[in-house]
Parts: C-alpha cells; structure tokens; sequence
C-alpha cells in the first residue's frame, strides 16, 4: 500500500511548511482495497493561498477551495493532484448545495461532512503511515458495505445525490448498502428530484459504465430512485410480454445491458441496449401470450430521445442512441431480406452505426432469456451488408448531382432539384445498376416535367408504400 512519489513529494512539500496533509477519499479506499487508485486527492490545513505559494505553478480550480498541482508523473495516469483545505459544510437548506463553505484546521471535522464511511478516511505521507479513520470506513470496506457518515437520512437530507452515489458505488465495487442507509434511501427517494439533471447524469454514466451496471438498474429501481432518473424505464416493471420472452419488459432491458457490459460495449451501445424496449409498454396491446407491441421501436426512440435529453446528454450521444433504438428490429431473415432493403437500412442508419445496431440486436436476443438459434442469419446479414457496401446509398453518391440536374432541366436552384435527386435515389436504392449518368438524365427529364408540388406527393406516397410493407414484415416477427 503506497502512495506514488509524486503525490507524496507534494503532500511532504506541504508537511515541511507546517500544514497537516492527508491523502483522502476514494484513492484511500481504492488503496485499502488493493486496487490502483486512478486519481489522488489531497487534504490539507493550509489555505489555498498558501498552498499556491508553494507550487507556483498550481491553479485555482474553483471557489471551493481547491487547486490543483500538476505533478511530473511520466505516464500521466494522474497529472494533476487536488489539493483542498480541510473544510466544513454548513447547513444545506435545499437539500443540494451548502449554504457555505468554512475552511477549518481540524482533519476529523473534514472527514465528517464526507458521504461514506469508506470514503472517510485519510492516510498520513509520513512513514507511519498513520490512518484517521473515525467511522470504522476500514472495517465497512473489508465487510464491503456502503455505510452513510452518521445518521443516512440527515446525510441524504443535506444532498440527495448521495443516495444516487450508494447505489453507483455498489455497482462500481460490488459492495452491498447497509440496511439502515438502504431504508434511508428507500423512504426519501423522492428527495432526488431537487437535484441537478447534469448532476444525475454523471452518476448514470459512471454507473452505467460499472461491471455490475445491471444489478446497479435494478438496485436504482428496488432502492425507488429510478422514476426520478429514467421514468421511461421504471414503466416497464411488471409488463409481461408475449411467447416470445420470459421475462418483462423491465428485466429484459436489464439483461440485454448485462450482455453489452459482458462485451465491454461501449456507453452509447449499453445504453442503446438499456432502452431498446423502452417503448413496450405504452405500446402493448392485449394480454397474455399473444400481447402484442406493434410500433414499440418507434416510441421507444422518442422516449429515449427525450429522456436523454432531460438528462442533458451531449447531441450526438442522443441521435446516436435513439437511432439504435429506432431501428433495433431491423429485418433480416435469410431469403426474405433483399439488397434493397439493406441498402435501405443503410441509408436510414448510416453505414457507420450498422456495426453498433448489430450489437444492440444480439444483446436484445441474448437478453430475451430463450435466445433462438439465429446467429447464422445475422452473420448472412452482415454479409448482405458488405455486399451492397460499395453501392449508392445517399445523393451525393449519385452518378449526377444537383449542378447536372439545373443544367438538364435549364432552371436554377430551388426545391426541386433535391426532390428530383431524392427520386432519383429511390431508384437506385432499388436498383444500382440504374446509378448511370444515362438513364438518370432520361429520368431527370421525367420528373422535372412534373410540378415540384406533385413529385413531393409522389416520393411520399412510395415512402408509405415501402413502410407499409416492412411494418408487414415486421409484424411477423416483433418480438
Ligand atoms: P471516484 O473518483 O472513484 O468516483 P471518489 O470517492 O473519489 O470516487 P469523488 O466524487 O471523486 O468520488 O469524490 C471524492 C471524495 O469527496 C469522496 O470520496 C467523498 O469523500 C467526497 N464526496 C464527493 N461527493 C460527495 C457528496 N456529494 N457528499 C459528501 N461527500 C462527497
Ligand atoms: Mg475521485
């Protein structure tokens, strides 16, 4: 159990000059745990001022104390060390944000304000190694529970985050929660709404990103904090689906997760996975085996858009995630699927995600619980999707472009031009051997002779046809 000389050469530094100097928090408890902590925080009695003065080249992180001091460390796993003065919280009136912040020179009243039990221990540089440990955090960690600092509910009380962050640390360490903190968190739940959306966010998506991510779900939702994180997930408890699965819709969700945490998936493909049936339930027809969930995949996308968006998501991470969901029950029966629906589904999805939507498809498979013998189909379809790789999926691949189509109907830009070019894909997705200048200036000619109002009539008209028919086939096979 050693702290890397770097951190140490910055806690002595400040030793030296007088200033009582701990290392605390999680690198402690990782430490305690036998496991390389990922980064260092330091603890200290000396003000930020002082602690600027003696690291010139220190930077004030923020107004709560802390700064932060780049240290030498050559493979940069911690180039920068927290150092924060001791400090006291004082009242929390709403239940997220201290109404103030008090520097004090006293360890144990810093180690009070902390969360839990193992993350309430600091351990000196020196050579004793001397360990402050006020709340039995070492014993809780040998026992791995996940124990609130004094009394859970007032803890809860004072930030309703940390209830979030008991059950995020469960997942990361394969800890259990204390009963008496677990039925803390139990009756307050609710408190959770007064939090930050950005504030939850991070904590889902460090949970998410956790070996045990699919206990931690059901421990959100066993806890009732999950209705105030993802609503939309918690109505799929309890719905029981049709012959094709046995389990609801809530632990089929939470299965398919653990197969993408099982592949090492990455977050955007685990959370596609998390939601994929999000939609079920306000979709679910009749009962029993023969239930029905026509057009789940569609509401599920906008479910899943707008829960990540509550949950302020980055943009690209919401589109991609909901384009997952959205086309999850992507068809692909050997002999049924035709090129032309891959090039299709290409278009839809975009070339670049396909090899995400595969993995979201078997992770809904796997996760089903009687997962039918079909890998082979989708080996055929990833096959089906090499072949037509190289084909027109999108105008810009067109053997004309908007300048060809001006000149052949002798107009300037406006609408039509890319009505013209949509139609004009329409065919080729269908056929690509029609991708020549040749036949598309024949077939320019015949759409432009029509009014632009009546071509977007008939593009619209073609695109219902062709949903008309994959919702048929799809019928027979949502599952
Ligand atoms: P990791 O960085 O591995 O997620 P950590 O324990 O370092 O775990 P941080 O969120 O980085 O967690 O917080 C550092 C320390 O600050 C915690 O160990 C805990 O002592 C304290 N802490 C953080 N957030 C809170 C909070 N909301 N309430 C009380 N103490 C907190
Ligand atoms: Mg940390």
């Amino acid at each position: 159990m050693d702290i890397p000389k770097e951190v140490k050469d910055i806690m002595q530094a400040l030793e030296k000059a007088g200033h009582e100097t701990y290392a605390v928090g999680g690198c402690v408890r990782d430490l305690l745990r036998g496991i390389a902590p990922k980064d260092w925080d330091v603890a200290t009695s000396a003000k930020p001022e002082e602690v600027q003065k003696l690291f010139p080249d220190s930077f004030y992180e923020n107004t709560f104390g802390t700064v932060g001091i780049k240290t030498s460390d050559a493979d940069k796993t911690f180039s920068v060390v927290e150092v924060t003065t001791f400090r006291i919280e004082e009242s929390y009136s709403d239940k997220r944000h201290p109404d103030g912040v008090k520097f004090t020179k006293n360890i144990e009243e810093d180690l009070a304000r902390r969360d839990f039990t193992m993350n309430a221990i600091a351990l000196a540089s020196q050579e004793t190694k001397k360990i402050i440990d006020p709340y039995g955090g070492q014993e809780d960690i040998k026992l791995k529970l996940i124990r609130a600092v004094g009394d859970p509910e007032r803890r809860f009380a004072e930030d309703a985050l940390r209830m979030m962050r008991a059950v995020r640390f469960a997942s990361e360490l394969g800890f259990s929660i204390e009963p008496s903190t677990f039925e803390a968190i139990k009756k307050n739940s609710a408190w959770l709404k007064r939090i930050s959306q950005e504030r939850i966010r991070d904590e889902l998506e460090k949970l998410i990103m956790a070996n045990g991510a699919p206990d931690g779900v059901r421990l959100l939702e066993g806890a009732g904090l999950l209705p105030y994180i993802m609503p939309e997930l918690q109505e799929g408890v309890g719905v029981d689906q049709n012959l094709h699965h046995i389990y609801n819709v809530f632990e089929h969700n939470v299965r398919a997760l653990a197969y993408a945490v099982r592949k090492k998936y990455d977050f955007v493909v685990r959370l596609a996975s998390l939601l994929h049936d999000v939609g079920k339930p306000r979709s679910k027809r009749g009962e029993g085996r023969n239930s029905t969930f026509y057009g789940h995949d569609v509401i599920g996308a906008h479910a899943t858009e707008e829960l990540l968006k509550r949950l302020r998501f980055p943009q690209k991470t919401i589109e991609k995630v909901a384009l997952l969901v959205r086309y999850h029950l992507f068809y692909y029966n050997v002999g049924e699927v035709t090129e032309s629906s891959v090039r299709r589904l290409l278009k839809n999805v975009g070339p670049e995600n396909i090899e995400d939507l595969v993995r979201v498809r078997e992770a809904d498979r796997i996760g089903s619980g009687v997962p039918k013998a079909v890998p082979y189909k989708l080996r055929h379809f990833q096959f089906m999707v090499e072949k037509v790789s190289k084909d027109p999926i999108s105008t810009s691949m067109l053997a004309i472009d908007g300048n060809d189509v001006m000149r052949i109907l002798e107009s300037g830009p406006g609408p039509k031009v890319g009505l013209v070019l949509n139609a004009l894909l329409g065919e080729v997705l269908e056929d690509p051997k029609k991708n020549t200048v040749e036949y598309l200036t024949g077939r320019t000619k015949e759409f432009g002779s029509r009014a632009a109002e009546d071509l977007k009539k008939y593009l619209e008209m073609k695109e219902k046809k062709i949903q008309e028919e994959e919702e048929i086939m799809k019928k027979k096979y949502y599952v």
